[in-house]
């Protein structure tokens, strides 16, 4: 059973022994991989097809690891930013940095100034790489920045003398920082340890030893999301090859896809949407597929119902987890049946709990309520921010994850709302306290709050409903304009609403669910 004392729910899988609390994650002294490295692909770039083997992907961490100590001068402890398009380069780059207990952080390439200036403000990276291409956005920072596509990159990247054993690195030593909102407010840092990506793989781990073939699998989320980032330690432990796209276009994915045989996709929802529906698919021999697993915002029952009409034989599996799990919580295993809409079973190791958003009380299979978990993957905390810490991870281990779910008398899990603020856009996170910073900081806004509004396409557009100052003649289009300079495009306000005033608690917080009902509700004229 899975519900048992205090109905904590339990994983139905086996209990995973994981390595000695010594063992950290690096790939240039332990096991870390299942297999020793091989002469098959681990990564092929498809803009040029160029390939690196699982053999010359350790050399090449071993060189950047090398330089990095000797020539950057990088310690343990200290944060690397990687600000980057995908490369051979950046799961090179990762699991040399890990490899001397230094800390990965990364950002989307397409933050503005502002936004890398508030997650530097938090990960205080000692050094950059990135491109020329967005040299411009790092060109304010304080520390080193060396482009990728530079000589000096280059030489970084040549055999030179082995790595000097320091300080020890432990499992509880931090590995990451990647950025969330979490459940309210703005951008945070979410501090993961080299224990949160090893429990992560050694699910996969197990669940590997008796398939067929390992997978090529194209990566379609980004590799400084948690989904990408996991995905590129799990291809090099499991001996996998992993297809990168430098530029994401619909036409490359589909050509990829049928010139390498691609087997398995990690996509997030839009992407099953848009294979479900563009004619263009059907131009391509997409044959190979044989799963595709999405993750990182809800995927819709009837876009699994289409997309398995056009793709009978292909297998559409949904994982859930967030950036604070390290990316894990639940998954459809091989071996498990699917139920349509569910987002699968609780992983190893994982324990959930369902509780009533309002009183705390745990609550049965089938209820409804805040997910909450209890896992080695569970994270740190926010870097800097133990208020937001204590907020989200409580005293006995528990993460709340913000989440309104249910878990059925099966163990299947079904993602049903979201309680935090959150907004997903094409399962990009835009926090609405960001924007309604923005929007207050106009001279002619009095007030302003942020919700998600429902789009078949991106799944949630942000939504803006904003108070003008008196006399102000202000413009839908001057407000979205004052925004859109400012913030990456996927935040962009996308629908908007000029209203009296915000809706507030005695206590003067915004009253969310009064406007997502109020932007719902047929007779509003928005
Ligand atoms: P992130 O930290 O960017 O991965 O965002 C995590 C959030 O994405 C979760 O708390 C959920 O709100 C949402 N999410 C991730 N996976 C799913 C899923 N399979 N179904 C519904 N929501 C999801």
């Amino acid at each position: 059973g899975f519900c048992r004392e205090n109905c904590i729910f339990y994983s139905l899988h086996p209990p995973l022994l994981l390595p000695s609390p010594c063992i950290p994650l690096d790939i240039t002294s332990y096991s870390f991989s299942l297999y020793p490295p091989s002469d098959s692909p681990a990564i092929i770039d498809a803009s040029n097809g160029a390939r690196i083997s699982h053999r010359e992907l350790r050399s090449l961490v071993l060189s950047l690891s090398s330089s990095l100590q000797h020539t950057l001068d990088i310690r343990k402890g200290d944060a690397v930013l990687i600000l980057s398009s995908p490369s051979i380069y950046v799961p090179a780059l990762y699991l040399a940095i890990l490899s001397l207990g230094a800390i990965v952080t990364t950002s989307n390439p397409l933050s503005t100034e502002s936004e890398l200036e508030h997650q530097i403000g938090i990960s205080k990276p000692v050094l950059t790489f990135t491109h020329f291409s967005l040299s411009h956005k790092t060109s304010t920072f304080r520390h080193r920045v060396i482009a990728i596509d530079s000589p000096e990159f280059r030489e970084l990247a040549v055999p030179s003398k082995p790595v000097r054993r320091e300080a020890e690195i432990h499992q509880n030593d931090p590995a990451t920082i990647l950025y969330s909102s979490g459940t309210t407010g703005r951008v945070k840092g979410v501090l993961l340890s080299h224990l949160n990506y090893i429990a992560v793989v050694a699910g996969y781990k197990a669940e590997a030893e008796d398939r067929a073939a390992p997978p090529i699998a194209l990566m379609t989320v980004p590799l400084f999301h948690i989904f990408g980032f996991f995905m590129v330690l799990k291809t090099v432990a499991l001996g996998e090859t992993m297809v990168l796209m430098p530029k994401f276009e619909f036409s490359v994915l589909l050509r990829a896809v049928e010139k390498y045989r691609v087997t398995y996709m990690p996509v997030a929802p839009p992407l099953v949407v848009a294979l479900a529906k563009a004619d263009e698919v059907l131009k391509y021999d997409l044959s190979s597929l044989e799963t595709i697993g999405s993750g990182g915002a809800p995927l819709g029952k009837g876009v699994i119902e289409k997309f398995a009409k056009r793709f009978p034989k292909v297998e559409v599996k949904q994982g859930y987890g967030l950036t604070e799990s390290t990316g894990t919580a639940t998954r459809t295993t091989r071996l498990e049946n699917k139920k349509h809409g569910s987002a699968g079973k609780l992983s190893a190791n994982i324990e959930a709990r369902i509780v009533d958003p309002e009183t705390n009380k745990p609550l049965a299979p089938g209820m409804r309520g805040e997910l909450w978990l209890r896992s080695p993957t569970n994270m740190k905390g926010y870097v800097g921010n133990a208020e937001a810490t204590a907020a989200t991870l409580d005293h006995e281990g528990w993460l709340k994850t913000g989440d309104l779910c249910y878990i059925d008398d099966e163990g299947y899990l079904f993602v049903v709302d979201r309680l935090k603020e959150l907004i997903k856009y094409k399962a990009y996170q835009v926090p609405p306290a960001e924007l309604e910073h923005l929007l207050l900081s106009h001279p002619e806004i009095a007030d302003a709050a942020v919700i998600p509004y429902p789009d078949e396409e991106a799944g949630q557009i942000p939504m803006a409903f904003v108070v003008r100052r008196p006399g102000s003649s202000l413009s839908e289009k001057q407000v979205m304009e004052f925004i859109a300079k400012q913030v990456a495009p996927y935040k962009k306000i996308r629908k908007l609403s000029f209203v009296g005033s915000i809706p507030k608690s005695p206590a003067g917080k915004i009253l969310r669910k009064d406007l997502v009902a109020q932007a719902r509700s047929p007779a509003s004229k928005l």
